[in-house]
């Protein structure tokens, strides 16, 4: 006897309405894409319900990675018998053996109003014959370690115990995507991540300052977008020359505006592969407070130039629930290699912590930097990585 199937549950919540044919295919969808390595199993539908049958494949590493997939609530082992007391009786014993539980519950419920025992009856009988064969275990109805929950349906009976936690959130893909302000840092990757629980899919737009910031760099980036493509699949990110213009404008604008310029321009720039991309929002990993850069009056002003929505999921988040995210999802120590990026190198001594609207309008007329825009964005180069292949013979040109 062995677990031939995951159950997968979804939060029912998000089923309501229209959606609900939508998120479904989406969900089956992305599971059965972080599963391709696994040519013996198969993802069905039946009732209500999400299935991976395992044909005999191994389920631990098949756990490790649905367990990631954004939309599911939590998943099962389950095995499925005839509807045969003698056999009900063995996997429900299977069952709670596998887990390490010192205590039990039996939950049946007889869908299939032929079977002859009733739930009740069917509980009593089964938590007897557990307690019979095995040691050391007991019953409690309110607290148990493990419930092994019988469903007796009409093609078969599923018996399922341990409930393992699945990564919540909602299908990526079913949200729309957003173009994610990557920098090498931590904060980004993680910001990121958070879209994609909300069931967003990610590009990813990366200013890049050569010879100023290394290849390295880049490089980190890239290694940044691999691990967020965990939880999604492929992920484009957009790498704008930025030396020119970012050049120019320090040498331009004024000392304490410069960043501020500067930030304003990666949003104008953001905006034009929005455009071209046909994505409806951007994303970054700000959060008040943290650097000069961001404070309410610099987000005011940075975000005069687009009217495209800005996500900011970590707006509100202390840097040590940002860092805790980052080491979960594996993006922290990337982040933390210590090559330069556009922004520490440029940086100047005493930004603009309030910077004003109008002074910032006043000091871009005084120079057309519309010319270096729009030739950062045409030498945009875009690398795709996915979770699939190795990812430097994945090279597209966009504009
Ligand atoms: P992070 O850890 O994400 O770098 P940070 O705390 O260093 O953030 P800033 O450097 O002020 O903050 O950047 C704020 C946000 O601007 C970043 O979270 C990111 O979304 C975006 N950003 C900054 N630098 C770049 C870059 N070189 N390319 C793309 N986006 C960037
Ligand atoms: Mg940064």
């Amino acid at each position: 006897m062995e677990f031939d199937h995951i159950l997968i549950r979804y939060g029912e919540l998000a089923l309501k309405g229209r959606n609900q044919k939508h998120f479904l295919n989406k969900l089956q969808q992305n599971v059965q894409h972080k599963l391709k390595a696994f040519p013996n199993i198969q993802v069905k539908r039946t009732q209500g319900r999400m299935f991976i049958l395992l044909n005999g494949e191994d389920p631990q590493p098949i756990i490790d990675k649905v367990r990631r997939i954004f939309g599911i609530h939590s998943l099962s082992l389950a095995i499925k018998v005839q509807n045969e007391l003698p056999q009900i009786e063995q996997a429900a014993l299977y069952a709670l053996k596998q887990s390490d539980a010192k205590t039990f519950k039996v939950s049946v419920r007889r869908v299939n109003k032929s079977f002859p025992k009733g739930s009740q009856e069917m509980n009593q009988h089964l938590g007897a014959h557990l307690l019979r064969h095995t040691e050391g275990i007991e019953v409690d109805v309110h607290n148990p370690d493990v419930e092994v929950k019988v469903e007796i349906r009409v093609d078969a009976t599923y018996i399922t115990s341990q409930v393992i936690p699945g990564a919540g959130g909602l299908p990526v893909g079913t949200s729309g995507k957003t173009l994610l302000l990557l920098s090498g840092g931590i904060d980004s990757p993680v910001a990121g991540y958070m879209m994609m629980k909300r069931g967003v899919e990610l590009e990813a737009i990366h200013f890049h300052s050569p010879p100023f910031t290394s290849d390295r760099a880049k490089q980190k980036v890239i290694d940044l977008a691999e691990k967020l493509t965990a939880f999604g699949h492929r992920l484009k990110i957009h790498v704008v020359p930025f030396t020119t213009l970012q050049q120019k404008l320090f040498q331009e604008i004024p000392d304490g505006y410069a960043m501020t310029v500067m930030r304003r321009m990666m949003f104008q720039i953001s905006e034009a592969v929005c455009r071209k991309q046909n994505i409806l929002s951007m994303a970054t990993g700000e959060s008040l407070g943290q650097v000069a850069s961001q404070t309410m009056e610099s987000m005011h002003t940075i975000n005069e130039v687009t009217n495209y929505p800005i996500l900011r999921p970590l707006v509100a988040m202390d840097k040590q629930e940002i860092i805790k995210i980052s080491k979960d999802i594996d993006t922290y120590d990337i982040s933390i290699r210590p090559y330069e990026d556009c922004c520490t190198i440029f940086v100047p001594k005493s930004p603009k912590t309030k910077p004003k609207r109008d002074k910032v309008n006043q000091f871009e007329a005084g120079f057309d930097f519309q010319p270096y825009i729009d030739e950062a964005v045409e030498n945009i180069e875009t690398i795709i990585v996915t979770d699939e292949k190795p990812k430097d013979d994945l090279f597209e040109e966009l504009f």
